[in-house]
This record gives C-alpha cells, sequence and structure tokens, in this order.
C-alpha cells in the first residue's frame, strides 16, 4: 500500500478521484486486457475468439433475446465498418491504426509554419476547425509523458514495440465524439455498441481531417484514437469532464457518453483547464454503476491505489474498475456492455433546460434529493431494442 501522506500534488484538480503518486509508473499497452486476450492464456479463451470474431463475422444470433440477433450485430459491425478498415488498412506491417498505432493515412505538409496568431487565437481555431469536422467537443492541454503508453503492442509479432511518437509535442488537441442515447440506453445488446462503433468511426474523419489540416500549415500532428497514450487522463487534463466512478469521463453537455480521440501536435496552442462540476462529490453518494454492474468490477469504496491487476495502472489513487472483470462479462455476452454508462445519473440529455438545472442541483446538498428522483423518473432504465427497432426514443424526456 502506498502511504497516502506522499501524495503529490499535480495537475489534475479533479477533487478526490484521481491523485498521482510516487510510486506511478506509465502504462505498457501490452498490458492492456484486449490486448492480453490474444497473448495471455488467462484472457486469450475461446469466449475472447469468439468475441473478436463475431466483430468481422457477424452473428446469426447470440440468444433468442431482443437485441442479440442477426440485424443487431449487422447494424453493431456496419458502425464499426470505417474505423475497422481504417485499423486493417495496414496489417501486414503489424500496425492497427486507432488501436496499436496512430492513424496514418496523411500527408507530408510544408516545411513553414503558417501564423496561426497569439496561442489563444491558435486554440479557438484550431477548436473550431475540429468543430467543423463534427467534433462535439474539443480540448487542448499540454502533452504530457506520463499518459503516453511505454510501449505499443505488436499483435502478429505477440511483443511490444516503441510507441514511436516524434519530438518535439507540446499540445494534444482531445476531442469528443458523442454517442447515440437511444442506442446507449438498449445496452446491454448488439445493438447498442453500433453508438461505440459510430462514434470510433466519426472520431477517425474528425482526427484525420483536423491532424491534415494542421499538417497542410506545417506543423507536426500525429492523430490517435486508443492508441499511444491514455485518453482519459488527457480527456481530464483538457477540461472536457471528470472522472466519475465508472471509470469514465463525465461531461458537462453529455455526461458519459462520449468516446475521445487525441491529436499530438506542436502547434503553439492555449491550454485549457480541468472542470470541476460536482461530479467526484455525486459519485461519493451514487452507486448506480457499482450496484448496476454485473460481474461487479466497479468499486464501491474510496479511491484508492490499489492495481487490481496488470492491466491497471499503477501508482494513481483512483476508483478502479477491474478491466479483466468487465472484459470476462464482454465476451460472455459476445458484445461490449455499456450498463454502467446507461444507469449513471449523468447519462441525460443536458441540451434540455431541465436536465442542466438538474445537474446544477446535483452538484450541492441536494444530491441525494435529485438521485432519488433520478430513480423515481425511472432515467437509466432499459430501452427494449425491438421498441428500438420500431422507432422509440428517449430524446424528449
Ligand atoms: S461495461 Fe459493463 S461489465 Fe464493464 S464495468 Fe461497465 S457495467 Fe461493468
Ligand atoms: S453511476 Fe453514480 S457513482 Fe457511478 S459514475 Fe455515475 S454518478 Fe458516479
Amino acid at each position: 500500500m502506498v502511504d497516502q501522506t506522499d501524495e503529490v500534488a499535480v495537475d489534475l484538480p479533479t477533487g478526490p478521484a484521481w491523485a498521482v503518486l510516487p510510486d506511478f509508473e506509465r502504462f505498457d499497452q501490452v498490458d492492456d486486457v484486449f490486448n492480453r486476450a490474444f497473448w495471455d492464456p488467462e484472457i486469450a479463451t475461446d469466449a475472447a475468439r469468439e468475441f473478436f470474431r463475431s466483430h468481422r463475422e457477424p452473428l446469426r444470433q447470440w440468444r433468442n433475446a431482443s437485441g442479440f440477433g442477426q440485424r443487431d450485430y449487422a447494424i453493431r459491425n456496419a458502425a464499426w465498418h470505417v474505423v475497422d478498415v481504417f485499423a486493417e488498412m495496414n496489417d501486414a506491417d503489424d500496425l492497427r491504426d486507432g488501436f496499436l498505432s496512430p492513424l496514418s493515412q496523411l500527408r507530408d505538409g510544408p516545411d513553414e509554419h503558417f501564423d496561426l496568431g497569439s496561442p489563444a487565437e491558435a486554440a479557438a481555431t484550431v477548436k473550431r476547425v475540429a468543430s467543423l469536422f463534427g467534433a462535439d467537443l474539443v480540448g487542448i492541454c499540454a502533452h504530457d509523458e506520463r499518459w503516453v503508453y511505454t510501449q505499443r503492442y505488436a499483435r502478429h509479432a505477440g511483443e511490444g514495440r516503441p510507441v514511436g511518437l516524434p519530438d518535439g509535442l507540446t499540445s494534444v488537441v482531445v476531442v469528443g465524439q458523442a454517442m447515440d442515447h437511444d442506442l446507449v440506453d438498449t445496452v446491454p445488446s448488439a445493438l447498442s455498441s453500433a453508438a461505440v462503433g459510430l462514434g470510433y468511426s466519426k472520431d477517425a474523419l474528425v482526427l484525420l481531417a483536423t491532424a491534415q489540416w494542421l499538417r497542410n500549415l506545417g506543423y507536426q500532428a500525429v492523430p490517435s484514437l486508443n492508441d499511444t497514450a491514455l485518453a482519459i487522463p488527457l480527456a481530464i487534463q483538457a477540461g472536457l469532464g471528470e472522472y466519475g466512478r465508472h471509470g469514465l469521463v463525465i461531461t458537462p453537455e453529455f455526461g458519459p457518453r462520449v468516446r475521445f480521440g487525441k491529436i499530438f501536435t506542436d502547434a503553439p496552442l492555449d491550454h485549457d483547464a480541468p472542470v470541476e462540476f460536482g461530479v467526484s462529490a455525486f459519485c461519493e453518494v451514487c452507486r448506480r454503476c457499482t450496484d448496476a454492474c454485473p460481474p461487479k468490477a466497479i468499486p464501491d469504496g474510496e479511491p484508492s491505489p490499489v492495481k487490481l491487476n496488470r492491466s491497471a495502472i499503477g501508482g494513481v489513487r483512483k476508483w478502479s474498475v477491474d478491466g479483466e472483470k468487465c472484459f470476462s462479462y464482454w465476451t460472455q455476452i459476445v458484445t461490449d456492455c455499456m450498463i454502467c454508462m446507461r444507469v449513471c445519473p449523468y447519462n441525460k440529455d443536458f441540451s434540455r433546460w431541465r436536465h442542466r438545472v438538474g445537474r446544477r442541483l446535483a452538484a450541492t446538498g441536494l444530491r441525494r434529493l435529485m438521485l432519488r428522483l433520478n430513480d423515481r423518473l425511472g432515467y437509466g432504465e432499459r430501452l427494449r431494442p425491438r421498441e428500438w427497432w420500431a422507432g422509440a426514443t428517449r430524446r424528449r424526456t
């Protein structure tokens, strides 16, 4: 156990939910639970192989239940299709664009830098351009080596390789794509994973186009999805949201229903500050995700520095989700799970004024009352996939 008095103040002022400790270790992507499913006998089970295969060969049906039939697996895999095409482009070189290596379909730019003005002006312009290309959220933080993987995983070789980021990077532009609210509400189902695939596929467009624009102006720009670095601490540092008990970033705009990508660049940009809007204190009294998680992978206690297994980052005191238990459940249902996202009281449509008022009250001493109200009104309940196919929506609730 780490002596809590040894904690260091770091630039992640996110309340009690994240603290980097003196024994911090950077994460090795070889240890990511999805990669262990290819080399670690503990994780590389027949069920894991079936899980991955089903993303290439849609199942006719996994079980006789709404949301797990042929049309559900078909739409899931179709939503993943664009990002899968990028992922498979450089397979012969043992790269996996967007997952094990950065997106690479880019042209070189000129040698001279275009003058983007002051760092504040440049940051505003980058945000405008990323938004034009489809980003729902954009934040910018300093490049921080702590979150860069020590190695990337080369799947065919079954070993780690250098991450290979160029020198001189100073900033990270973090973009977020909102996931479809109705689809998320159908979880658990293969249908719901269409929201994930669509988020990634849209992210690929935003990241590639924004990075190419920066390169066209003479700057370095490396677009990255799940590869290269941990997205969650970067999203927090870039001011896009607060860390929740379920291990997801909760944003003021879309709650936890967001997928993040990032662009590493040397363009001189102003950086955003982390935000606080009461999430940590709310998570202290709420256990909706913990209670709903089928394999009990989400902690119900205080943030802890304990490294649960080799797929967890070491030397950070936080709420840590047990990735082994979580992924094991995914393999059981042959699709990914987001029950913790669906039941989170922040999973609301904050374009509606009453939810913005509710979010504000949830940051006050009224948080327990807001939690009871959330339950009373039935938020977090599952939308049946067959109802979604029939046109049902929660968008107006
Ligand atoms: S995704 Fe599902 S299994 Fe994983 S932590 Fe969330 S609720 Fe639990
Ligand atoms: S469900 Fe509750 S405890 Fe879990 S992350 Fe959301 S607000 Fe926090």
